[in-house]
């Protein structure tokens, strides 16, 4: 083994700095906070190029002293903690005083700094945590800090860092957590030159809510709130109809700090366990407010977790009132939508696209299709159980059909054209039963079959065979989709995965995307929801692994299968059948199968002929 020597403390500084500064984004959150700390009712956030070549933070705060300005970029430099016993209730956002030493230590820092009532203000200019520059300046009062070639002196961490794109969408993700944190401060983000949001500072969490997520998302809300002698929870949750595919939209503050929180997470969801489809999950912007000393926050280098004395009570908290506001919901979530229409009348009216004529397989709005799906599926599993002991529950697998038939996708299918083949085939379709199963007549026994269950699965196999392409519309007004700059990344990022799948996709603003082709199959109600789901699979591995891969096609096939509750036309039952009882089609996706028989002889056993 080599000799043990202690380390430079230049390179301890730039271990340490790793730890702290990950991206700009987390630079960004270090200094919001300090400008929070320091008691600003407003900040200013700019960056250029993703925050890697220029980030700027400015406050009204109370400023720095001239004397401890080179101070505050020592390593454990602080103004806020004193001793061990202040770390058992800390009230302010920063207490490690770290993380100016770390930013400084790999870039190149300009500070501007005046105290409240003093004459005068410093200029203090760093390069790799070293002050090169020194000098009084006349500058408004509060501090700005200005942060220039970020990782220049570190090139293995700037290989980590992506596009400039993805990494100002992570930057916009933390201005908006801490502006969510403080409704009471205003708060604004410039992105390569444009304002990209602005909260008004007025202490209102629904007008914070509403100045960054919009009309659509505020009226989606309803108010929760539970108190107990040592914790409180207060803030918004969705209405059961508001709800997403993913949880990119789930906020939780904990005593102003934003935390992330599986305990919170699940608390909150498990709320939700009865009223929303699997799959689906709800957003909420939620703040608890303990006792300082219930809660430790030293358990993370970058604050973004906590722990807290009884997790239990916590879990109850969010239980509770997220519970009780879902009872009420409905009252209350006018409320909301009232008092944003109020607060901001100025602002543009969601884009409410009409639904398309219903033509060949048809589509359906969004509560429409989850209220008789999941009520349908729960019967389909009575139905199972239900039929008469003995019944053989076969898979079609063995019945194959002479005639080959046409794929459901193209036009052809469509026609009526194919009904005559259908009748020659030997089965008959009854009709249709809880406008969910088709019945049909096929050799010696009577078949139900599960219609969007096998939709579902036809629309699957086609996308993961080769050269396939889904049949698509182009849209004349595109329809934009907000989905947050980290989301528009990543589908930006995927088009080809996008294209193969049907949809075209542009970036519309930083946060937006305008979506100008659709798979035609879809729902135009269904878009944004099926987008975030990609999302979020895409988040999860991407389309690198097949299984991640079968996941996105899963949730396109589900939203392009016609749907239980609405009833089919005879040839779309026909095309269905056909597929089904030639065996080509046996198990949903989901891996539950898609039809069964109820055999000559289980009947006759019903009616006690055997
Ligand atoms: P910490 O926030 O943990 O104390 P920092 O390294 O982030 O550590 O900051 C060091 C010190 O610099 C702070 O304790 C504070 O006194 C001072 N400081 C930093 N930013 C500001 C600001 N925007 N306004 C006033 N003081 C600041
Ligand atoms: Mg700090």
């Amino acid at each position: 083994m080599p000799k043990i020597i202690e380390l430079d403390p230049h390179v301890a500084d730039l271990i340490a700095a790793g730890e702290v500064v990950e991206r700009p984004a987390s630079v960004v959150k270090e200094l919001m906070e300090n400008s929070i700390d320091a008691g600003a009712g407003i900040v200013t956030v700019e960056i250029i190029a993703g925050g890697m070549t220029y980030i700027r933070v400015t406050d009204n705060g109370c400023g720095i002293a001239p004397d401890d300005a080179k101070t505050a970029f020592m390593r454990h430099a602080t103004s806020k903690l004193r001793g061990a016993e202040g770390l058992e209730a800390i009230a302010t956002l920063g207490f490690r005083g770290e993380a100016l030493a770390a930013i400084a230590a790999v870039s190149q820092i300009d500070l501007l700094t005046r105290e409240s009532g003093a004459g005068e203000g410093v200029s203090l200019t760093l390069k790799a945590g070293e002050v090169v520059d020194t000098s009084p300046a006349g500058c408004p009062e509060g501090t700005t800090i200005i942060v220039r070639d970020l990782f220049f002196n570190t090139p293995a961490r700037q290989k980590f860092m992506k596009s400039d794109r993805t990494e100002s969408g992570a930057v916009a993700s933390a201005v908006l957590r801490c502006a969510l944190a403080r409704p009471d401060v205003s708060f604004r983000f410039i992105r390569d030159g444009k304002t990209e949001c602005h909260t008004p500072g007025d202490s209102r969490v629904d007008s914070c809510i509403y100045s960054l997520f919009g009309r659509e998302f505020s009226a989606g809300l309803i108010k929760a709130e539970s108190t107990d002698p040592t914790l409180t929870v207060s803030g918004f949750i969705s209405s059961p109809s508001a709800v997403r595919g993913n949880r990119s939209y789930q906020f939780f503050f904990v005593n102003g700090r934003p935390i992330r929180s599986k305990t919170l997470q699940a608390a909150l969801e498990q709320a939700y366990a009865n009223v929303i489809p699997s799959g689906r999950y709800p957003s909420c912007v939620l703040y608890i407010k303990t006792r300082l000393s219930d809660v430790d926050v030293n358990v993370h280098p970058a604050k973004t977790e906590v722990k807290f004395v009884s997790d239990k009570q916590v879990f109850d908290g969010i239980y509770y009132a997220s519970l009780s506001a879902l009872t009420q919901g409905s009252t209350q979530n006018e409320e909301m939508g009232n008092d944003s229409d109020k607060l901001l009348d100025d602002a543009v009216a969601s884009r409410k696209p009409q639904s398309k004529a219903s033509e060949g397989f048809r589509s359906m709005q969004v509560d429409e299709y989850r209220k008789p799906f999941d009520h349908g599926r729960q019967k389909a599993d009575k139905t199972m159980y239900g039929i008469p002991s003995g019944t053989q529950l076969s898979s079609p697998g063995d019945a194959r059909l002479q005639t080959p038939f046409p794929a459901l996708f193209t036009p052809d299918s469509r026609s009526s054209s194919l009904r005559p083949q259908l009748a020659q085939s030997g089965f008959r379709v009854i009709g249709e039963v809880l406008k969910s199963y088709i019945i049909a007549e096929y050799q010696d026994g009577v078949w139900f079959i599960d219609k969007h269950a096998a939709h579902e699965r036809i629309h699957f196999d086609a996308l993961k065979s080769d050269g396939f392409t889904p049949m698509s519309q182009a849209l004349i007004t595109p329809i934009v989709c907000r989905h947050g700059s980290e989301d528009v990344s990543l589908l930006l990022e995927n088009e080809k995965l996008l294209d193969k799948l049907g949809f075209t996709v542009e970036g519309f603003g930083e946060d937006s995307v305008a979506v100008r082709r659709i798979p035609s199959d879809i729902d135009f109600d269904d878009v944004e929801p099926v987008l975030s789901q990609i999302c979020t699979q895409l988040r999860l591995g991407g389309t690198a692994e097949p299984a991640r891969r079968d996941d996105i096609f899963r949730t396109i096939a589900c939203k392009a299968a016609i749907k239980a509750g609405k009833s089919s036309g005879i040839h779309e039952m026909e095309t269905l059948a056909a597929r089904v009882l030639s065996g080509e089609v046996s198990h949903c996706p989901h891996g539950r199968p898609v039809a069964f028989e109820l055999t000559k002889s289980a009947l006759e056993k019903g009616f006690s002929r055997r």
